[in-house]
């Protein structure tokens, strides 16, 4: 395994493992890995000949009040996990080679980065389609692995491969979760063992409302939003929860009336437990 830190020289890799026929597969990610991350990476490794995995904190996609300085970083740790998945190349650049002083051009899927995280973080999905799209020019894969856990992320970078044509196949994979069920997050370091088994509870309350509507018939989607939000402050008191929205995966329309929709829900929701925001969601057919 080879760590990259020079963009020419990743980009000249890449070029090189294509001009040879291999297929490269390519794992956007911001570091402080876990088994999430690992998932992704062992997926590309089954599929590709070539795996590259980025490890990029990325300023762009932090507003001034979120976490961009204290997010965890530990390359030693990180190095040793990409070498157990089988990753080829770490690219690990830095932040003024990839935002010059003179850097002008950002990268924006309207509508659809507006939504569900997009109304609490307006400047977030544009940082993070940017950083996406530079990546994709500098490691140029045939594949590219996202996770699930943040579905609107998956949908936001769907919509713009297809509309920028960009010829690469993406591919969402389940989230991981801890054995409670709470999602795996480079952020859960950031709490403590009681916040991390209070918020066990998020998952638990997603698939409340799964339940709620498969097997209840819950047709009115303010009510199954009302039962999450009473399930997540009965069982996890020190929680805040911040949204729920029930959409469909693709478009992030929202569903009202349950009744006669046919197709895949999704359930996503954001909470404070404390300073630390987190995320989940919960993806099913109807
Ligand atoms: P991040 O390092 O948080 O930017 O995440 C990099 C990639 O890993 C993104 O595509 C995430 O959706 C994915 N990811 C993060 N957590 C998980 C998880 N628990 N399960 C599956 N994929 C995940």
């Amino acid at each position: 395994m080879k760590v990259i830190k020079e963009i020419k020289a990743m980009q000249d890799i890449s070029e090189f493992c294509r001009r040879t026929g291999k297929k490269i597969g390519f794992i956007p990610t911001m570091g402080f890995l876990h088994e999430g991350h690992c998932a992704l990476m062992i997926k590309a490794r089954d599929e590709s000949d070539i795996v590259i995995t980025s490890i990029f904190v990325n300023p762009t996609q932090f507003s001034p009040k979120e976490d961009f300085n204290d997010y965890p970083r530990d390359f030693l740790r990180d190095y040793h996990i990409c070498q157990s998945c089988g990753v080829d190349y770490i690219f690990c650049p830095q932040a003024k080679d990839i935002y010059t002083k003179d850097y002008y051009t950002y990268v924006d899927v309207n509508s659809l980065s507006e939504t569900l995280e997009g109304k609490y973080r307006p400047e977030h999905f544009k940082g993070v389609t940017t950083i996406v799209l530079k990546l994709f020019n500098i490691t140029k894969p045939h594949f590219t692995y996202f996770g699930q856990k943040d579905a609107q992320q998956a949908a936001v970078i769907r919509k713009m491969i297809k509309d920028l044509n960009i010829d690469v196949t993406l591919k969402v994979c389940e989230t991981v979760r801890e054995k409670n069920g709470l999602a795996k997050s480079s952020r859960n370091t950031y709490l403590s063992e009681e916040q991390r088994e209070e918020a066990s509870v998020l998952y638990k309350a997603l698939n409340e409302a799964k339940r709620l509507i498969l097997e209840e018939d819950y047709d009115d989607s303010k009510e199954v939003k009302k039962a999450v939000k009473n399930f997540i402050e009965t069982n996890s008191p020190n929680s805040s929860l911040q949204y729920v929205a029930v959409t469909d995966n693709l478009n992030l329309e929202k569903i009202s009336n349950l009744k006669d929709y046919e197709g895949d829900i999704l359930i996503s929701l954001a909470a404070y437990y404390g300073k630390t925001r987190l995320i989940d969601n919960i993806l099913f057919e109807k």
